[in-house]
């Protein structure tokens, strides 16, 4: 019922706008054009409060609720492109957040674990991607230890910033892997591209500047 109502509510009007969020995203610089092909699907406004609804199709980050934002479409797009799923990768998404980019990730193909310290952010989030007919594998906790049990992942995506790379997200990291993180302080971060090579050598890449809401340890209260 209620996935009756959220397709009914993705109007022309809002694909239009999508369309048009997607053509700017473009424009600063994202080329992958599965990346793109997800964002064209993937209704942003399902993702946040009702009352911001004209915000959806800006490229800004949002309030979602206990403190913490949707990421910037842009930067969802960026840090998208970087981490470069193919389908069926294992993926860990570290900050599930409104679940926008988990959303993205799954459009791509990829078997998504994703991880949020906020219970109610938790909960709401997978209650809306089932209903969207998405199916990740949803967990409460803190993802700065990753998901042991499940690891090693193909890709690892951390959507808020941290002030080190955490060594368990590292070693959760299968050869080949690529782990795509934003490294710095409260007042920005670089974005970093961590790589595991065949060998177990790990390289490491700078990719610009950007401001996330913090990672922090433990789960919230
Ligand atoms: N990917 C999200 C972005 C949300 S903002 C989206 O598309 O909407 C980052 C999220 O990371 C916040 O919800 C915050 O609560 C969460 N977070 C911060 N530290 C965390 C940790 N240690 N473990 C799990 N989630 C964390």
């Amino acid at each position: 019922m209620i996935l009756k109502n959220m397709l009914q509510d993705d109007s022309i009007r809002h694909k239009g706008l999508r369309r048009k969020l997607v053509e700017e995203v473009a424009a600063k610089g994202i080329s992958d054009k599965r990346v793109l092909e997800a964002m064209l699907k993937v209704p942003r406004h399902f993702f946040m409060d009702s009352g911001f609804l004209s915000f959806a199709y800006k490229d800004q980050a949002f309030p979602i609720g206990s403190g913490q934002t949707i990421s910037q479409p842009f930067t969802v797009a960026f840090q998208t492109q970087l981490l470069q799923v193919s389908p069926m990768q294992k993926v860990l998404e570290v900050g599930t957040g409104s679940g926008y980019q988990a959303a993205i990730l799954m459009e791509m193909g990829a078997r998504l674990y994703t991880i949020e310290r906020h219970r109610e952010l938790f909960l709401a989030a997978k209650a809306l991607l089932e209903e969207m007919g998405y199916r990740p594998s949803c967990h409460y906790g803190d993802g700065y230890q990753g998901l042991p049990p499940y690891s090693p992942f193909d890709r690892i995506i951390v959507t808020a910033g941290a002030t080190e790379v955490p060594q368990a997200l590292v070693d959760q990291l299968a050869p080949g892997g690529r782990l795509v993180i934003p490294v710095g302080n409260d007042y920005g971060q670089t974005m970093m591209l961590i790589e595991k090579l065949d060998d177990g050598t790990i390289k490491e890449s700078a990719h610009g500047n950007f401001i996330f809401v913090p990672l922090l340890k433990g789960k919230a209260k």
